[in-house]
Order: structure tokens, then sequence, then C-alpha cells
């Protein structure tokens, strides 16, 4: 056995902790309130910050990113068809058939791993009442022009912003766009509370809404306006919220290190490329996806296996696709040659380990590895 094989693996992500005699006071002032959950005030301090640190008008947060998905669905009334993307984290889908909802998947277009807004349209029938689409690692859909569509025909756009936590795109929130962003703060991700999520929506009206859906649907004591569900957040992940916030932009400066010393190494590896930085918008570097083509003396697979074997964790993240898994692939969208640049990045992508405390060392290490 090497060395490396004896280490403890290196992760593809790590989460960011904050010193934890910095989140002690934060604990005792739970234990001085005595107030755990529903709204509490690291809740509503929480859902303030966020919302000046964001640059958006409204926030709910909510316990989990994919509870937050599907009240978004409700909040907005949505049935029948929904057009969404193959190439996400399975919550995507899922969130339509805890609504009843029909996913039509359409492909993505292979420069962005975005939903391509031609296949979109193409893809509208009279069933249709939204668009889920999902800004991919963070880089920004085809926001104007899904838009577009979406005002000629008629339809509701939902972004899963699950990895766009503070990105800005032409000089604004990119969470402004559509008319609901969904964030997750789970464990993985850029900014976290454990798990956690919220909705980020325009107007104080629609937040209302949202506010009751999450709290079983209770308008006060003793009105009940809608079957809602439990998705509240509770003090302890808004506190650690509070927390996290304090360090975030430092965090993602560290791992935008760690993505410039990748692009620096692996730029020039025949059969490796590097999908570009978005050109209009920052970057959160929750992500380093990487493709591997033919000319790449190993298959993905192997590549994907070659890491692992020395203590190398990276992930063939999004493979499979959402529409390939047992209960999509019936529908009629999810036929492999209605999806062909999806079906196509799935088999070649791999992720690689990014995250604040990834070393220097462990960085070359990973380096060596792909450079064969
Ligand atoms: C993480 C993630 C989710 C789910 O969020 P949870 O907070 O884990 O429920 C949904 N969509 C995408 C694209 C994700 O990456």
């Amino acid at each position: 056995m090497t060395d490396n094989a004896q280490r403890k693996p290196i992760p593809v992500t790590q989460p960011f902790l904050p010193p934890l005699d910095e989140f002690i006071p934060y604990l005792e002032q739970i234990w001085e309130n005595k107030w755990l959950t529903n709204n509490g005030p690291f809740h509503q301090q929480l859902e303030k910050e966020l919302c000046q640190y964001l640059g958006v008008e409204h926030i709910s947060l909510f316990t989990n990113g994919t509870i937050a998905l599907v009240t978004a669905l409700q909040a907005l009334r949505i049935g029948g068809e929904v057009i969404t993307t193959p190439y996400s984290f399975v919550a995507t889908s899922h969130a339509l058939l805890w609504n009843n909802l029909r996913p039509v998947f359409v492909d993505v277009d292979p420069d962005s791993f975005n939903m391509d807004p031609a296949c979109i349209e193409a893809a509208i029938t009279p069933q249709t009442t939204a668009i889920l689409a999902v800004h991919c690692y963070g880089k920004p859909c085809a926001v104007e022009e899904i838009q577009r569509i979406a005002d000629t025909y008629g339809l509701r756009v939902i972004y899963d912003a699950a990895h766009a936590f503070g990105i800005d795109y032409k000089g604004s929130s990119l969470l402004n766009h559509g008319d609901l962003s969904i964030l997750s703060f789970h464990a993985t991700k850029v900014f976290n509370t454990f798990e956690g999520g919220a909705i980020v929506c325009p107007d104080a009206k629609t937040k209302q809404r949202i506010d009751y859906l999450k709290n079983f649907g209770f308008a006060d004591e003793i009105t009940v306006t809608s079957p809602g569900i439990n998705g509240k957040m509770s003090e302890f992940q808004a506190a650690f919220g509070l927390l996290q916030l304090k360090h975030v932009a430092a965090a993602i400066t560290a791992r935008q290190q760690v993505d410039q010393r990748y692009r620096d190494a692996l730029q020039e590896i025949p059969g490796i490329s590097l999908p570009p930085l978005p050109d209009q918008a920052n970057s959160n570097y929750s992500y380093f996806p990487i493709l591997v083509n033919e000319a790449y003396p190993l298959s993905r697979d192997a590549l994907y296996d070659k890491l692992r074997a020395h203590g190398v964790l990276s992930r063939r993240y999004f493979y499979p696709l959402i529409s390939d898994m047992p209960m999509y692939r019936g529908y009629q969208s999810a036929r492999p040659d209605n999806l062909p640049y999806s079906v196509s990045l799935a088999k070649r992508v791999l992720c690689l380990p990014i995250f604040t405390d990834l070393t220097d060392k462990d960085q070359n290490n990973i380096i060596e590895l792909i450079r064969g």
C-alpha cells in the first residue's frame, strides 16, 4: 500500500467551519431565549442579513432546499407540465413529482451546461405552465431569453439556484430573475447551515404566502389557509448561518485560489477541457468540473477509479442523468435521443475536489495524477 492509500481520502468538497468558540455565544443566546424555532430572532436576523448580502428584496428561510423547491411550485399554484433539465441533482425533478407535475426534459447547451432556450420553446404544449431551470455550477442560465419565452407563452419561471449563492449577473443578483429562486444551504454548498435552504421572491405578498405554506398553512393562531408543510428553519441553523455569513466572502476567495491553480495546471493537458468561467457574472467556485474527452488516455470512469485508488474522491456530477433514473425514464422526453448534449456531458464530466481548506500539497497531488 502506498502512503496515499493509507491517508484519509480527499473529499470532493468539505464544509467551511468557522472557529467553534465563535459559535458558543450564539448557542448561549438560544439557551437564554428558549426560542428554538418558528421565526425566532436569529431567523429574522438571517433573513435580513441575507437580503443585504445577496442583494434581493425578500427571502424566506427553509429547513432544506428540497422542501423550498416543493413549496415554491405550490406558492405559484403550478399545474400540468413543467419544462426542466435532466442535468441536475435529482431533487430538481423530485420536487415536480411531489406536486404531481409532469416533468418535460429538454437538452442543455454544451458550453453552459444550462437548458437551451430553443429546446425549451420547442417543448411547449398547451399543458405547459412553467419552466424549472438550474443555474448549473452557479453559471447563469440564459435568463433574458427564458423570460422572453415565458412572457410569450404565459409561463412561470422558477430557478433552482442551489449552486448560485452570491452570483451577480450584469451587475445585480442573479436571484432576482424569474418568478422565484431557490437556494440550498446544505453542508456541501458554498454557504451552509448544516441543512437549510431559502426561497427568494420579489414581493411581500408572495413572501407571506410562502411563509404560511412552510408553517402548515397557518396565517394566525386559528386560521389555516392551505395544506402547508413543515419547512421551517430552526434557530440553531439560522445562528450558524449568521456566523457563516461573516466568513463566506473569505471562504469564496480561498476557493478562487484553488480554481485558479487547477486552471493554470490543467489547461494544457490533451483531452481535458475546462469549462470557462462566465464572462458577465462572478463565480462562487463551488464546483470544478472538467470534461474527459477521447484524446485523454483514460476514459472518464478510469480516471475516476485511478483518483479513487489514490485517495482522491472526485464526483461524476451529474451522472447518471435524472432522465435515466427509474422513476423518470418512462417519460417520452427522457429518451436519450432527445437529450444528446446532456448524455454526452454526463459521460465525460468529473468534478474535482474544491474547498477552502484544500492544501497546495493535496492539490498538486491531484494535478499530477491527472497529468498521468
Ligand atoms: C443541493 C441541491 C438541491 C437540494 O438541496 P437540499 O438543501 O440538499 O435539499 C437541489 N438542487 C440542486 C441543483 C442542488 O445542488
